[in-house]
């Protein structure tokens, strides 16, 4: 099914993320997990992508699992730093034999051994888009990023291109993650000013180890308030403590979300089953078929 006919309904939805294997040494392990979280029954699940195409046919390969194991609408990332359009136009061939409908387009990062060559055949994700738009044959979503991308010069230069690639035939876009929904709030209230209407999922990430936030702040850029600054400062080193305040502060958000009247959710809950299990339960007398 194409996500379009899935969202913007007044039905809650509850969606989780999953990352492919990336050798074959871990294939049946990770496959395992990312299944394992399909069997929790979310709305439905994506499925991210190596950046380079590293795992490009990893990406298909589970994204068709969840489907065809479980019943599940599965959204194959799809990345084109580095790629042409010979490759795009395979990667996408190979998503409709499997009957995947659905594809989340990104520009991707360049490997640091790529910086400084030139680009291939896309420059950015608003090109990638127009190009499977082209064929037809997908529901096609974008990344937003409510605190701005890293390379923008500034939040209001990033909307301006966001735009661009929702015009580009963007039909849902999700977030990076954050911390503060009141970034979410203000992000939404100007992008919609900006004439962006498309449905903007709010992506959730549960921390439950403190090594993840330093990824989250360095590379994502994302800002780290006082209150979940001090959770990590307090149960850190202790791993279960973490997951259980983790989960905890993910279930407070998606509840302030879905309070002021946001009803699609992503949860970046990765191939971790436990938690988004436990996201799950906290919400099951909010979310249920
Ligand atoms: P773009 O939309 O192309 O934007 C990138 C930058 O270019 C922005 O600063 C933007 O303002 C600027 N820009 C856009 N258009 C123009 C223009 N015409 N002229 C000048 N500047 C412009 N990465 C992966 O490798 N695999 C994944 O599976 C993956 N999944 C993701 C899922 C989500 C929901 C999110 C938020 C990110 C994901 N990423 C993934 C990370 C993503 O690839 C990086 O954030 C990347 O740096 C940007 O990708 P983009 O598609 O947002 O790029």
């Amino acid at each position: 099914m194409k996500l379009s006919q899935i969202l913007g309904k007044d039905k809650i939805t509850l969606s989780f993320e999953v990352f492919p294997p990336k050798t074959e040494a871990n294939y049946e392990a990770v496959k395992k997990a990312a299944l394992d979280v399909a069997a929790l029954n979310p709305s439905y699940m994506s499925v991210t992508y190596g950046a380079g195409g590293s795992t490009r046919a990893n990406t298909v390969q589970i994204a068709s699992a969840i489907q065809q194991q479980y019943g599940i609408t599965a959204i194959s990332h799809l990345t084109c730093v580095g790629a042409t359009k010979e490759d795009i136009d395979h990667t996408l061939d190979s998503m409709k034999e499997a009957g995947i409908e659905n594809v989340l387009a990104l520009r991707g990062d360049r490997p640091k051994d790529f910086e400084g060559e030139p680009f291939t055949d896309f420059h950015y994700a608003s090109e990638l888009v127009e190009h499977i738009k082209a064929r037809g044959d997908f529901c096609v979503g974008g990344a937003c990023y409510p605190e701005g991308h890293v390379d923008a010069h500034n939040k209001k230069e990033d909307i301006t291109y966001l735009k661009k690639k929702v015009d580009a035939g963007c039909d849902y876009l999700t977030t990076q993650m954050f911390f503060d929904n009141n970034i979410y709030y203000n992000f939404l209230y100007r992008v919609r000013e900006k004439g962006i209407t498309v449905p903007i999922i709010p992506g959730i990430m549960p921390i439950t180890r403190a090594s993840q936030v330093k990824t989250a702040c360095t590379l994502a850029g994302t800002n780290m308030p006082e209150r979940f600054r001090n959770l990590v400062d307090c149960f850190g080193d202790n791993p279960k403590a973490m997951q259980q305040a983790g989960i905890a502060y993910a279930t407070d958000q998606i509840i302030d979300l879905i309070a002021n009247g946001i009803h699609n959710i992503h949860v970046y809950s990765m191939n971790k089953p436990e938690v988004a299990a436990g996201i799950q339960k906290n919400l099951s007398e909010i979310i249920h078929d």
